[in-house]
């Protein structure tokens, strides 16, 4: 019989439908097989007619009707129960919704491994452990046989004792039993609106642990932003429920395990063996038979969203996979995407969502330390440090205590400032900001396209001192060397300076050296980026500084505030760790908009009201969560060709039959460079599409590919090495 196989095939992966193979035995949709292409073998998964279909409507051209004399067999099926129908409809919303194809989708879902391996080392794989490799614990396993795919029960010892009510390592507070309380009488998804340290991570396990014992095959994903992130995480998570449901119950997924040990984990949440897996944004798609819960902790981080191949967010992923499972959703975040809280306005104002608030810190904790703004237009003219923020710095140091001086530089395009009276190059046409391209010295903006010369001097007040707006953590780590050269330490040793940056720490263990000298108290100021605002916990940090956050508030990408406003929040919470001094921990902003709703949202630590004026800000400019948005970026050896595809295409559009309907609700923007123009002699450039509605965004997307396919066999698109699309977009 003719079966239809979807395999990975990336010279056409835009294109590609599933394959027609011969197999002399049914074989169930899911099933998981070898298949002869070319002169090579590749793994693929046997697709049904629904899938086709649906593959085949996004303009990939499926496999045209053909002789079954001219088919090949499958060239062997692989020993594991099939991937379920849910897990296959996951894969084909995601192929259709981010434009790809289901093949290069769901390949790309399975660990890397299982495409490497033959039936035979499959099997052997399945029936011996593996060796205990490293110290890693996600790879420890107490047997063997909760590998065994024959089986589709799981070992007895790791079967819980059956106890109805979980048991807390800690008496809940009235806000988590709260939250818990809601979560268990209503269906979500639910966003968790906890502040840093509020408890979150105690409800996630809370509500694991319920369901955990409501039933004994039920799954949890717990998905975190970070690699990094994992393993704290990965101990909290083993700590409670190892002891109750053996080593096995937990596993992660993450690309910095080795391939044999993803391999393990995703066998063994295939299997059900594996109750509980934590992982990265890769996890979303990890075949769970039993799944019954999702939590996407930190939901509003950019590291959901994956920018190669299909470009999909994990996070929203995540919620669809929630209501086509039936399974619970629950994100969680101090700081959420302005999206995740649109959705979780009142329903009665059409909201979809359950917020759940969590609005007060436990323990330690719980003083956040006092905002300070420095007015920087009542300071010496282009001072970094501020006087009054230098002289706090000294009197840390006189105390032995430590400050920590950030600069959010990274991924904001440059936006050019005069320093003397304010001016910033904005856009006559649109409400955005003009983009600094080096390259060329022009303006542009990346949202109209208009593009100018740079100006001589400031077009406001002459000045010819006009730069772009940020500086680099090198400069200013030696900038504060210069200012602290005659301060001493109260045991005589001069003032040393830290830096962490991304090149700082380019090295394997650099990071860890240069923490473990903060840490033991051998640092009196630690200068980086966001990077070490995250997640690293300082306890004599009683000061943190935001030297230049201003470029933010003007950047040409509008997601910069909310950045901003999360990197402050999460910043904050370094500070005062340690309880005997959080008293007078203190948050330094210099800034030249002062009273900037973002700035005065952040002294109260009102995320809410921060919230509300962006959203105002987005309702007005229709952006996200307003409108809809997906960007087509193109790769050439030419500017001149990547623009030219982009915009031909644009023009073949209006050449689709019924375009006028088709492209009313749309806006297709010209071409313009990429903020980074140019990468390693490649020329970017990126158009932007706008819609009201996600559908007719959809629609016109599925249609639109094959004008972009033939789009790049024209003439003048000569050079043209690669064209993506990228749907709800986060940079733009
Ligand atoms: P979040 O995930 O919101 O940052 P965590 O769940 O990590 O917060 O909790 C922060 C700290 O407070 C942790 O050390 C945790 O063990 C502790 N904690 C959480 N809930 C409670 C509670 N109900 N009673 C006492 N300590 C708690
Ligand atoms: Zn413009
Ligand atoms: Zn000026």
């Amino acid at each position: 019989m003719v079966i239809s196989v979807l395999v990975d095939m990336p010279a056409h992966s835009h294109r590609a439908g599933p394959l027609s193979y011969l197999s002399d035995q049914a074989l169930a949709a899911g099933t998981l097989v070898r298949v002869p292409l070319g002169t090579r073998e590749l793994l693929g998964v046997v697709w049904d007619d629904a899938a086709a279909r649906a593959n085949a409507a996004i303009g990939g051209p499926s496999e045209p009707a053909c002789d079954p004399a001219k088919l090949r067999p499958v060239a062997a099926v692989m020993d594991l129960p099939p991937l379920s129908l849910n897990w296959r409809t996951l894969i084909d919303f995601a192929a259709r919704y981010y434009q790809r194809s289901a093949g290069e989708v769901a390949l790309a879902a399975l660990p890397p491994q299982l495409r490497d391996l033959s039936v035979t080392q499959l099997g052997r794989r399945l029936n011996k452990p593996l060796p205990k490799k490293s110290k890693d614990s996600s790879i420890s396993s107490s047997s063997s046989s909760s590998m065994s795919m024959s089986m589709s029960h799981i070992d007895s010892q790791d079967i819980p004792a059956g106890t109805d009510e979980p048991v807390d390592e800690v008496a809940l507070s009235a806000e988590q039993s709260g939250a818990i309380a809601q979560f268990k009488a209503q269906k979500g998804p639910f966003l968790l609106f906890g502040a840093t340290g509020s408890g979150k991570t105690e409800v996630f396990m809370h509500c694991t642990a319920d369901l955990l014992a409501q039933s004994v095959d039920a799954q949890v994903l717990v998905m975190v932003p970070e690699i990094n992130l994992t393993p704290q995480l990965e101990d909290r998570f083993r700590a409670r429920f190892c002891p109750q449901y053996g080593t096995a119950v937990v596993v992660s997924m993450h690309s910095g395990m080795t391939p044999a040990q993803r391999l393990k984990s995703w066998l063994a949440a295939h299997s059900g063996a594996a109750r509980i897996v934590l992982g990265t944004r890769m996890a979303v798609f990890a075949s769970m038979p039993h799944l019954q819960l999702i939590i996407v902790d930190e939901e509003h981080d950019p590291s959901y969203k994956s920018h190669e191949g299909a470009r999909y967010s994990a996070r929203d992923l995540a919620v669809y996979r929630g209501r086509l499972e039936d399974a619970r959703v629950m994100l969680g975040s101090a700081t959420p995407s302005l999206e995740s809280w649109h959705h979780s306005r009142p329903v009665a104002d059409g909201g979809r969502y359950v917020r759940l608030l969590m609005p007060s810190r436990i323990g330690p904790h719980a003083v956040l330390p006092r905002v300070l703004r420095v007015d920087m237009n009542h300071q010496p003219r282009r001072c970094v440090i501020s006087p009054p923020l230098l002289d706090a710095i000294t009197q840390r140091i006189a105390r032995s205590e430590q400050s920590l001086v950030f600069l959010n530089r990274r991924g904001y395009a440059p936006v050019l400032h005069c320093a003397d009276c304010g001016w910033k190059s904005e856009c006559t046409c649109c409400s955005a900001y003009r983009v600094f391209h080096k390259i060329d010295r022009s303006l542009r903006c990346h949202h109209c396209g208009a593009t100018a010369p740079v100006p001589r001097a400031c077009p406001a007040c002459g000045n010819p001192d006009i730069a772009p707006m940020g500086r680099g953590t090198e400069q200013l780590e030696e900038h504060l060397a210069e200012l602290l050269a005659a301060v001493t330490r109260p045991d005589g040793l001069p003032v040393r300076i830290v830096r962490i940056d991304a090149d700082s720490t380019r090295h394997k263990g650099a990071l860890e050296s240069q923490l473990a000298q903060v840490h033991s108290g051998q640092v009196d100021v630690l200068v980086g980026t966001q990077m070490i605002a995250k997640g690293h916990d300082f306890r004599r940090i009683t000061l943190v500084a935001a030297v230049n956050p201003d470029n933010a508030l003007f950047s040409s990408d509008f997601r910069a505030p909310e950045r901003l406003f999360g990197l402050l929040m999460q910043a904050a919470g370094r500070a005062g760790r340690d309880a005997s001094m959080a008293g007078s921990s203190e948050m330094w902003v210099q800034t030249f908009y002062p009273t900037h709703p973002l700035f005065a949202a952040l002294t109260r630590y009102d995320y809410p009201a921060f919230a509300q004026s962006q959203l105002a800000e987005r309702q007005m400019a229709t952006m996200p969560p307003f409108g809809f948005q997906a960007l087509v970026r193109a790769e050439a050896r030419t500017q001149e060709a990547a623009q030219f595809f982009l915009n031909h295409a644009s023009t073949a559009a209006q050449a689709l039959p019924d375009a006028p309907q088709r492209l009313a609700r749309i806006t297709l923007y010209p071409a313009v460079p990429m903020s980074i123009q140019r990468i390693n002699y490649v020329e970017r450039a990126q158009m932007l599409v706008e819609s009201l509605s996600r559908t007719a965004l959809q629609q016109f997307l599925a249609d639109w590919q094959t004008v972009l396919h033939q789009s790049g066999s024209h003439p003048q698109c000569k050079g043209l090495i690669r064209w993506a699309i990228d749907v709800d977009p986060l940079l733009i």
